[in-house]
């Protein structure tokens, strides 16, 4: 154990002998604890920052993270920003705190980077939806059906698709294909699937699939909210469906959003997404009030990561990602022919 943590403990030892037997309630433990743990957190933090230094690495973290991890990274952002910008720095490791399918993207674009993962068993339960086999099968069926896949899946299945999209472009780049007279399936989130389809007034395959913590969000609590607070603007990312979507101000990517509250006049904002957004929000609009739409918009896998997951990975090196080079070579073919399209 390093010797700050040491010392930490005996401090807290100490504190804790001093004390009269009846201070020993439980409030007081409570406090204690809560401030041995914030001592330890401060030189996890302290070890992080000398240990990217020591061993040239960044630590990238996703929006929806935890506040002390979002704070820590040297890069903030939504998945594939994130791995864009994994591929500009010129650091040797990358730790990402995300999921999985977030940091193979980054080893995707990446693959002479060593990506490190702090909780490798942070998955994306969005991702879970479509699997290799079950895409192979509807290709096999559909051979003439253009696969046109969202960021937010596994590599093997970016690798079976014909182009990727965002939240930010799904929108462009499915219009593109059906004014190409192509027959399209979108996967896998069917939500983002029938926005667009409801957007350009046109149909297409969609892929039965979803993020729970969006899909499951209830508009009658988003309702709820806006009894309370008449004024604020409802701003929601396209996972969500339609009937709250319908009932939004707003409808955007992560990033998006951000940049909305930002330049909105408005000063309140009733925020349908996952709660880890509202962090950045606040820090980037301290007179602004946010108010979480629904209280079941937190995704466990993201809130996994601890400082100590980020120092013990970076410290030790472990939890690398690695992807299958012809599986890589066939997602950045999807992932290129996305950015062709962006840029016509
Ligand atoms: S919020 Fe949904 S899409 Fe995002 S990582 Fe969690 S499960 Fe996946």
């Amino acid at each position: 154990m390093h010797n700050d943590v040491i010392q930490n403990i005996l401090v807290a030892n100490t504190i804790t002998q001093y004390f009269p037997i009846s201070f020993h309630n439980k409030r007081k433990k409570r406090y204690f604890a809560k401030t041995f743990n914030s001592m330890a957190e401060m030189d996890y933090k302290a070890e992080i920052a000398r240990l990217k230094q020591e061993k040239h690495a960044v630590v990238l973290a996703h929006y929806y993270q935890n506040d002390d991890i979002q704070d820590i990274a040297d890069y903030l952002g939504d998945s594939l920003k994130l791995s864009q910008t994994a591929l500009q720095t010129d650091a040797e490791i990358i730790v990402f705190c995300g999921v999985h399918f977030m940091a193979e993207t980054a080893k995707i674009l990446s693959p002479h980077k060593k990506v490190l993962l702090p909780v490798m068993n942070a998955g994306c339960r969005m991702a879970d939806t479509i699997t290799k086999a079950d895409l192979q099968a509807y290709k096999a069926e559909h051979p003439d059906t253009k696969i046109i896949t969202y960021v937010n899946t596994t590599a093997e299945i970016k690798a079976l698709s014909d182009c990727i999209c965002t939240s930010t472009n799904g929108l462009k780049i499915i219009n593109y294909y059906l004014e190409q007279g192509e027959k399209i399936l979108y996967t896998p989130d069917q939500n983002l699937g029938k926005y667009a389809m409801r957007l350009l007034g046109k149909e297409f395959e969609v892929w039965n699939g979803c993020c729970p913590i969006h899909h499951f969000a209830q508009a009658s609590k988003v309702l709820k909210q806006k009894e309370l607070h008449p004024n604020a603007l409802v701003i929601s990312h396209p996972e969500c469906q339609l009937d709250i979507l319908e009932l939004s101000d707003f409808v955007g990517s992560t990033a998006e959003l951000l940049s909305f509250v930002g330049k909105s006049d408005a000063t309140e904002f009733i925020v349908c997404t996952e709660k880890g957004v509202l962090h950045p929000m606040k820090k980037q609009n301290p007179d602004k009030q946010f108010y979480l739409g629904c209280p079941s918009f937190v995704c466990h896998d993201m809130k996994l990561t601890s400082l100590e997951d980020v120092y013990n990975c970076l410290s030790n090196e472990t939890n690398e990602i690695f992807v299958d080079e012809s599986v890589r070579k066939n997602a950045v073919k999807a992932l290129d022919k996305m950015l062709e399209i962006t840029k016509l």
